[in-house]
């Protein structure tokens, strides 16, 4: 019997995953996602804010089909600003203000909800545990195994392409790429939203607004000696932070790039706060329950990302440091593109259509994850490639330049095949 729709099976449901599902239903493919996950994630426990370009919100909208939904969700970042901080003093001077940054906050939980809730249904098997795959003998067709983790039932499931967007530890990129590890990069991140929807943190927010004038519309990067912090503001008065701390590689179980932490880990932060930040920031941490630490990853460029018909998209594609916001805005275009080289070449050239998606993607991810990782020493004063580091207290306006997002390679390119 003749198939009449092309069918990609996609591993992971998070964000590269469920764009992926967007990307190939608009470009006529029968899409199946597979996700370990039990159910869609109504808030998350390790998630946080991000920042969503212009050219990702425009595909975002075109996805949702309701582009209010996507307003509606986010809050604007309007101006991307990198100040150095003097604890001493209790102040901070600007080093860089860029007013025309455009991007927009999410939060990850509301973004993935927004994606799943406009995909036609059924599409995702949630709690379904990825095992492997085998190509067929003429390479045009791919089996995938999957357990059901409520019964461990094993079930197959048989496509035209596999797309892995199983993130930065992809287990299918592991097939190919035996034995590469992530890469640590000399520091931790300790996170956290504070929820000040209701009345108990007033306060705290007034304060903040004195010290933080543009907050709901701008990107704060606080510099100090040998560490930064991130803020901003999220829908419904929630504060995002983050905050890099140098430190050796820290134990912790494999599988994760989130760690568990005690409550002394908390105490001990808390009191660094005070001595580190201003204290309306430090406020703002110290009054977040259940901050977590992210262990900063991410690997060096990889040379391809498709086999035969298997490709990788997202952070299995290219892990990267976070100080580009790039991760999500890398994945989501990488979905946007994948989609529109597959509906040009056709599942019978699909060998075309992978080897066109590389081209465009690899060039520009390659070097954004180098990037990232060279704004995150200098953020973190950490020895760069000419043996010097940056110092936020004596840096003059020229040694600035590069600490603004617009410094990013490909900032504001848009790939002709979006076009
Ligand atoms: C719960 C969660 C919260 C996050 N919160 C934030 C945030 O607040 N801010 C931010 O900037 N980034 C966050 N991220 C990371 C962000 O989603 C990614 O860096 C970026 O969007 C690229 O996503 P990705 O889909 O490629 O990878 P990931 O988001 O890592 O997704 C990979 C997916 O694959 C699934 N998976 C892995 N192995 C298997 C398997 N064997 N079988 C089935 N499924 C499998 C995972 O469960 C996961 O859902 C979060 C990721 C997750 C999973």
């Amino acid at each position: 019997m003749k198939k009449t729709k092309a069918k990609a099976i996609v591993v992971g449901g998070s964000i590269s995953g469920l764009s992926c599902a967007h990307a190939l239903v608009s470009s006529g493919w029968e899409v199946v996602v597979i996700e370990k996950t039990p159910s869609p994630p109504t808030g998350s426990p390790t998630g946080a804010g991000l920042g969503l370009d212009p050219l990702v919100q425009s595909i975002l909208s075109q996805w949702l089909m309701q582009p209010h939904l996507l307003q509606n969700t986010t809050l604007p970042l309007l101006i991307d600003q990198n100040q150095a901080t003097d604890v001493q003093m209790k102040i901070s001077r600007t080093l860089t203000r860029d007013e025309g940054f455009n991007f927009r906050a999410a939060y990850w939980a509301d973004l993935h909800n927004l994606l799943y809730s406009a995909l036609p249904s059924n599409i995702v098997l949630w709690g379904h545990k990825f095992l492997s795959f085998s190509i067929s003998d003429c390479g045009t067709s791919v089996e995938v195994k999957t357990k059901i983790v409520e019964t461990d039932d094993v079930i197959s499931v048989t496509g035209d392409l596999l797309i892995a967007a199983d993130g930065c530890l992809s287990s299918i990129r592991e097939v190919f790429l035996p034995g590469l590890k992530l890469r640590y990069s000399g520091y931790c991140a300790w996170r956290g939203v504070l929820d000040c929807s209701g009345d108990e943190h007033a306060e705290a927010i007034e304060d903040l607004k004195r010290a933080y004038p543009d907050l709901g519309r701008c990107l704060y990067f606080d510099l100090g000696s040998g560490t930064h912090s991130v803020f901003y503001e999220l829908l419904n008065k929630r504060l995002n932070w983050i905050w890099y701390i140098n430190q050796p590689k820290p134990e912790h179980e494999g599988h994760s790039v989130t760690m568990k932490v005690s409550s002394d880990m908390v105490l001990k932060m808390h009191e660094e706060a005070e001595n580190v930040w201003v204290p309306e920031l430090a406020k703002i941490m110290k009054e977040t329950t259940e901050p977590f630490i992210n262990v900063i990853y991410d690997m060096d460029p990889l040379e391809i990302i498709y086999w035969e018909n298997v490709v990788l998209v997202g952070d299995a594609a290219h892990p990267t440091t976070p100080h580009g916001l790039r991760s999500t805005n890398m994945a989501i275009l990488d979905a946007a593109v994948l989609g529109q080289c597959l509906l040009k070449w056709g599942v019978d050239s699909l060998g075309s259509a992978l080897h066109e998606y590389q081209n465009i993607r690899l060039p520009v991810v390659s070097q954004q994850v180098l990037h990232s990782r060279r704004l995150g020493r200098i953020k973190q004063g950490l020895i760069l490639p000419d043996c010097n580091s940056f110092d936020p207290s004596t840096a003059c306006p020229d040694d600035c330049e590069d600490l603004q997002q617009q410094s990013m390679p490909f900032f504001a390119d848009t790939p002709p095949i979006l076009m």
